[in-house]
């Protein structure tokens, strides 16, 4: 059993584990040293970008959630993170040099792995997993292009923050759709502001500070998906004529129409998650909840995601990839490209890739991680339709409800944990 896997980031180098750790010879392939995309500086494999955080560690955390389902299911990414491990009170920081220096001997020493240190130019035959990352170009880019069709890429992450639903305070939301079209009860949630809070929230914005983003320094790239604080720039009015437009909406409280209307729309199938739509941003992450928290109903909200913009490129994976992210037999997807967002994220992509190409090349029935895990909810969120598809962290949002009802946050977290945990316990022979 053979197969290639393209880039040794955080989903290649757990792709190329899983696969050789279950016997397929892997030809591994790494354009570093010899070339780096603008974001990579280090010729060692996994290497953190940003960050040297891989957040949460904690079992009431979704993220923290993956990491101990990877960890079950042996991930290198996860062994080198434990052994790389930096004090950051609940979180999981990392050596990043220590981590990546462990990730890269392991597969350099693994004797199913071969280290080739090229670019790939075109898809090599046979079985492959892509997992060339957000920054992937020139002929590679191409070659996935012809593959997927041109019109399945996205260049640039212009996300919107995402909030849990059951955090927006509904005595001052209401619902509603624009001019009483769609759903009876209406499709949005919509925070209305009068002109004092409007004023205040435009002032706060203004005055925010925002994050530097890689890649996006070519003003035409704000194109069709301007910044909201950048929009807010061009006048006091800009936003009462688009994203926060309250024309056609009627506050049931008041009977009138508001002077500025926030809209959040549906995000997932399950009806957990909310986007603030048009409100992409480069605002760091404090300030979005500091000024967003400005608006009537958002006060206390909690972010599933939190809004980016930087150069990212993602296939549009609805309809496309299916929930092991594969695209057609002998060829899969993983890493950011396939619209998971973060490096856990990423390197768990590559896990579940691995782990199917693996079954599949030994004739054996993929697994289902299903939607109790996070690795599988994951995999469901990326191939399920949506219009409006964007990449996405880990959250409970995107896992199967509960069978009952558990009011008790600390304890729903803690059900969803056990019940993901004993998931991977019985799936672990078949792995
Ligand atoms: C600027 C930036 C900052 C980010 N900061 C964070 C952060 O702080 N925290 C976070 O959780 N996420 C962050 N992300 C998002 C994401 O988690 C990372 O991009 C993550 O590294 C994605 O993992 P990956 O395996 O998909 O891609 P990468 O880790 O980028 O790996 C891709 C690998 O493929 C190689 N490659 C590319 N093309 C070829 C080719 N043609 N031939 C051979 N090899 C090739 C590359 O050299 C690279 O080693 C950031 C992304 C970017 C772009």
């Amino acid at each position: 059993m053979r197969a290639s896997v393209i880039g040794a980031g955080l989903a290649g180098s757990e792709a190329a584990w899983q696969l050789a750790q279950r016997g397929v010879e892997v030809t591994l392939y790494e354009m570093k040293p010899q070339r780096f995309s603008p974001a990579h500086k280090a010729a060692g494999f996994a290497e953190l970008v940003c960050s040297n955080s891989l957040r949460s560690d904690r079992l009431e955390n979704a993220v923290g959630l993956l990491k101990e389902e990877m960890r079950r299911v042996g991930s290198l990414v996860m062994e080198a993170a434990d052994l790389a491990r930096v004090p950051a009170g609940g979180s999981l920081a990392v050596d990043r040099e220590r981590f990546s220096s462990h990730i890269t001997g392991a597969l350099e020493s693994h004797k199913n792995v071969r280290v080739l240190r090229q670019e790939v130019f075109a898809l090599p035959e046979g079985p492959v997993v892509v997992a060339s990352g957000p920054l992937t170009d020139g002929p590679l880019l191409e070659a996935i292009q012809r593959e997927t069709g041109r019109e399945q890429l996205s260049f640039y992450d212009a996300a919107a923050p995402i909030v849990y639903k059951d955090s927006i305070d509904m005595d001052k939301a209401f619902r509603a759709s624009r001019y009483g079209r769609g759903e009876e009860g209406g499709d949005y949630i919509n925070c209305p502001m009068d002109r004092a809070q409007y004023e205040t929230f435009y002032q706060a914005l203004m005055e925010a500070k925002t994050a530097p983003v890689h890649g996006f320094e070519d003003s035409k790239v704000f194109e069709g998906c301007m910044p909201v604080e950048v929009m807010a720039k061009r006048g006091m009015q800009t936003l009462c004529f688009g994203p926060l437009k309250p024309k056609g909406l009627t506050d049931p409280r008041t009977g009138k129409m508001p002077y500025a209307v926030l809209q959040l729309r549906q995000d997932d199938a399950a009806d957990t998650l909310y986007n603030l739509v048009g409100f992409q941003t480069r605002l760091l992450i404090p300030e979005q909840k500091r000024v967003f928290g400005l608006i009537p109903g958002l006060e206390k909200a909690r972010y599933a995601r939190f809004g980016a913009m930087h150069r990212n490129t993602f296939l549009n994976s609805p309809g496309l990839l299916d929930q092991d992210f594969r695209l057609r037999e002998g060829l899969y997807f993983a890493g950011q490209m396939t619209g998971v967002e973060g490096y856990i994220e990423s390197a768990a992509s590559g896990l579940v890739a691995g782990v199917c190409l693996a079954a599949e090349l030994a004739g054996r029935p993929r697994p289902d991680f299903t939607d109790e895990t996070v690795l599988g909810a994951m995999g469901r969120y990326i191939s399920t339709p949506n219009r409006h598809f964007q990449p996405m962290n880990a959250n409970f949002g995107v896992m199967a409800e509960l069978p009952r009802r558990v009011r008790n946050k600390q304890e729903r977290y803690a059900a969803i944990a056990q019940r993901s945990l004993d998931k991977i316990a019985a799936l672990l022979p078949e792995l």
